[in-house]
């Protein structure tokens, strides 16, 4: 039996090496010869605090800022998911890009609401993202996710036939959104595209993680919970950087979030109801920052009691919101809004049960709302320095552009802020 298995054994290793010969004999495939061009990937760890890379678990991400570039970034107002994406992949802030909110009403549209779910290019079609102007350019695109990836834009959606959208222009290779498909297999999908013949391989592509984001929002952004989620994302991380490596895929990565995450509680809630009659007006949103209507001609009444001084929260008129929000202009903004502060959640009526776990909204420069930023690769200056300043995420957008080498639009990003990241 012994003398059977290493028999066995010895038969293996002789195929082994016989193939090794063979392999170094054989002349160098296309494939394995070929100079790949860098790939641009745009990486979002959804609600990835600045200072999670300083809780020692994620040792892949430090490699990646060591040998690039990492600093905090500032988000846009407000510090939500969506208008923050936009806002990334377009260099206009919300007030400008047209998606002001997660959820959203329009004059001209009476009868619906924007929702995470909504891929009317109606929502969308205010300013145009990098992928489309890349498309429109000739350099191939693939999003393995990304808020308004599915949305064909510029498109018409046909009113007598709901489904049908006319025209528009999406990534050539783009996903529905689905929450069930792990951080595994989006990593495995980008390497997947990458391995085409260069014809018909992208040079722009998006990743996105929402676990961090959703253990931030359910156990709190000090739970030992959201630590896991933050080390099993470094980790796809890892497996992305030696996927591509294997490959011989040389990429500059651009690895950020959208904002950031603060504890809540029960003892931080500000119930308008106490501070308003519920008769005078329609909450549009709440939470971290809560959008108001007025019932019209109760103008006057909720005025009264919006502005009249409440502990930890403020309130505008929509025009009178501080210039340093940039928010307040578009027409899909409320007449009324009111911001908390930072761990203080504005609610329509006092929650029945506890408040606990994390959220995101508030103030772009609250230390708690800062962004994650990383960027690496043969673009890059190695530790090249940001602005001591800091600076937004809409600057992004020109530095996406140049790694593209597309040409962008004028935008809220300024071209010169991260310029020095660039050693071209
Ligand atoms: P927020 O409410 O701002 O925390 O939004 C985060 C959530 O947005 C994530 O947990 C995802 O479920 C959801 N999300 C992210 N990307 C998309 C997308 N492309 N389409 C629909 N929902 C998304
Ligand atoms: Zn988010
Ligand atoms: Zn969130």
């Amino acid at each position: 039996m012994l003398s059977r298995s290493i028999a066995a054994a010895l038969f293996a290793l002789t195929a082994l090496s016989g193939c090794a010969t063979n392999m170094m004999e054989r002349p160098a495939s296309a494939a394995q010869t070929e100079q790949r061009a860098p790939v641009t990937i745009l990486v979002s760890i959804d609600g990835f605090r600045e200072d999670y890379l300083r809780r020692g678990v994620t040792p892949n991400l430090a490699a990646l800022a060591n040998d690039g570039i990492e600093a905090a970034m500032r988000p846009s107002f407000p510090t939500k998911t969506f208008p923050n994406h936009w806002a990334i992949v377009t260099g206009d802030r919300p007030d400008r890009n047209g998606i002001v909110a997660n959820n959203m009403e329009d004059a001209a549209r009476p009868d619906e609401k924007f929702t995470m779910a909504s891929d009317d290019p109606f929502w969308w079609n205010d300013v145009e993202p990098i992928w489309v102007t890349a498309e429109k350019a000739g350099v191939r695109t693939a999003t393995m996710f990304w808020p308004g990836s599915n949305v064909p834009w510029g498109g018409n959606q046909d009113k007598e036939w709901p489904r049908a959208i006319h025209g528009g222009t999406r990534p050539q290779d783009w996903a529905q959104f689905n929450q069930q498909i792990g951080g595994t297999q989006r990593v495995n999908m980008v390497l997947d595209v990458l391995r085409r013949p260069a014809d018909i391989r992208p040079r722009f592509v998006t990743l996105y993680f929402d676990t961090v984001d959703t253990a931030g929002h359910i156990k709190g952004p000090d739970a030992p919970e959201t630590t896991r989620a933050i080390s099993e994302v470094d980790a796809h991380i890892g497996a992305l950087v030696a996927g591509l490596k294997a490959m011989g895929q040389p990429a500059n990565l651009v690895i950020l979030a959208d904002h950031g995450m603060a504890a809540r509680s029960t003892d931080r809630i500000i119930a308008l109801d106490s501070i308003a009659n519920p008769a005078d007006y329609r909450v549009v949103e709440s939470g971290p920052y809560a959008s108001i209507a007025a019932v019209p001609g109760r103008e006057k009444a909720l005025e009264a009691a919006l502005f009249k001084a409440t502990p930890h929260m403020q309130c505008w008129r929509k025009s009178e919101i501080p210039a340093r929000f940039h928010y307040g202009t578009h027409r899909r903004i409320p007449a009324y809004f009111c911001l908390g502060e930072t761990g203080w959640e504005i609610q329509p009526t006092r929650p029945k049960g506890e408040v606990t776990g994390g959220n995101h909204g508030w103030d772009d420069r609250a230390p708690e709302m800062a962004a994650l930023f990383i960027a690496n690769g043969p673009a890059f200056a190695k530790r090249a320095k940001t602005p001591a300043g800091g600076f937004a995420n809409v600057d992004v957008y020109p530095l996406l552009a140049r790694l593209i080498g597309v040409t962008p639009r004028a935008s809220d990003g300024d071209p010169a802020a991260l310029s020095g990241l660039i050693t071209r």
